[in-house]
Parts: C-alpha cells; structure tokens; sequence
C-alpha cells in the first residue's frame, strides 16, 4: 500500500473500491468527467461525505465541472494496488466455500483465490473454478509457497479459532471471517467479519421497524 492510504480514514478507504468499480464503467462508456451528484446516485453515498473523501486524496472538484474521471482513476488504481493480483486462499469449501470458488473475484478487481483447503478426501486433489483445493494438514506449507495474503474463512465456527492460529504464523496479512466466531489475532493481522446471518436478521428488523414511506 503506498503512503497516501495511510492518512485516509478507514470509514473512507472502505468506500475507495466502490467508487472504483463505478469510475471503471464510466471510464469504460467514454465520460470524462463527473459530479458528484452522479457518484451519490450511483453509489448510493450522499454527496457530502463523497466530497470529502475526494477532498482527502487532493480530488477537488470545479462547480458545474465536477470531477476529472482519469485522475480517480490513476487515483485509485494506485492506492488500490490494482496493478499487482493479491493472492487469495479459501478454507472451508462447503457450499458457501464452493460458490466462491466458482466466483473467484477477478472480473472485479485484482483480487484471486489461489488454493483452497478442506478436510475432506473427496474433496481434496480436486479443482473447483480452476482453484485446486489442498489438505489441511498442508496448510501452512501451501500458504508460505504460495505467498498468500489474505485468507477467506467458510469452515464451522468450532474451527475457525484454531486455523486462524496456524495462518497468522505466515505471510496472512489478512482474514475475511464467514464463521461467526470472533476471532483473535495478533495486532499486525487485520479481520473483516461478515456474517450473512446476522446481515439477514438486520435487513428484516429494518424493515420491520423502520418501514420506508411510499
Ligand atoms: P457442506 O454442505 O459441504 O457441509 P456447509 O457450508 O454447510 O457445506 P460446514 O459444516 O459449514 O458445511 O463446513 C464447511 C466446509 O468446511 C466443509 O466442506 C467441511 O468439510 C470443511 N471443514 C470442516 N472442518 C474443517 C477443518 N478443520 N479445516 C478445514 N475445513 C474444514
């Protein structure tokens, strides 16, 4: 990561890939240009918190102008590392797991699932989506001649804890935790955590409670 990202808030790097993804259509349709109006719409941030996160990558956009859609994009291509593929292990291809095999996230960004690993022996020396998928036993082995970064977890919640200990002790920089276990981590390794569960049960209470007006 270059130095830039460093000083911009976490509330705002999260955003950056988002409004990548839209500055690549736009860039891809031929526009040049764009307001931040566009961005809200699109993105569904207000266009106040859109202006200063650009405020804070020296994004300044002219009134009746809005921004230059070529500097975001060097901008963030940059900052998000776009030129190099991160390498990505799965642990856990249970059903969850195998969709995100079968995914894989590089139409989408430079992001790849290298390996994956399971226990199981009808799974493993198979390949899905092209990803061959390992034996845990050799976890470790795999992951430091792979130089993998970031691992996705989608085994039961009972083993999260004890592989997150094994992968810490290599080149993992990073975990996004399906499980709902919490899990620790020494402090160099950071955890996202989504529980799709817990998303759901929000969404419903949300809707029961703060129905939107029609
Ligand atoms: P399935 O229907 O294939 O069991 P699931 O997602 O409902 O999928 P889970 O029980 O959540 O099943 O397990 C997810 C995957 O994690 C399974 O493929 C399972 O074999 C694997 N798994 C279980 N324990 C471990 C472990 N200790 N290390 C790695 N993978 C494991």
């Amino acid at each position: 990561m270059s130095n830039e990202t460093v000083k911009i808030p976490q509330a705002t790097a999260k955003r950056l890939p988002l409004y990548y993804r839209f500055l690549k259509n736009l860039h891809a349709s031929g526009k040049q240009r764009v307001s931040s109006a566009e961005l809200s719409e699109a993105v569904k941030v207000d266009s106040a918190t859109i202006r200063r996160d650009f405020s804070y990558f020296g994004a300044l956009g002219k009134k009746g102008y809005g921004y230059n859609v070529n500097y975001l994009l060097s901008f963030f291509r940059k900052t998000l590392d776009q030129d190099e593929v991160t390498k990505v292990a799965l642990i856990g291809v249970g059903n969850l797991g195998t969709a995100f095999l079968n995914y894989n996230f590089l139409k989408n960004n430079n992001t790849k699932i290298e390996v994956a690993f399971d226990v199981l022996e009808d799974k493993v020396g198979t390949k899905i989506g092209e990803v061959p998928v390992f034996h845990m036993d050799d976890l470790e082995k795999v992951i430091e001649e792979n130089n993998i970064q970031v691992a996705i977890l989608t085994v039961p919640a009972s083993v999260a804890q004890t592989i997150t200990d094994k992968i810490t002790q290599g080149p993992v920089k990073g975990i996004l935790n399906f499980t709902p276990a919490r899990l620790t981590v020494p402090s160099s390794i950071r955890v996202h955590h989504i529980d799709l569960a817990v998303e759901l049960q929000s969404l419903i209470y949300f809707l029961k409670h703060y129905p939107s007006k029609m």
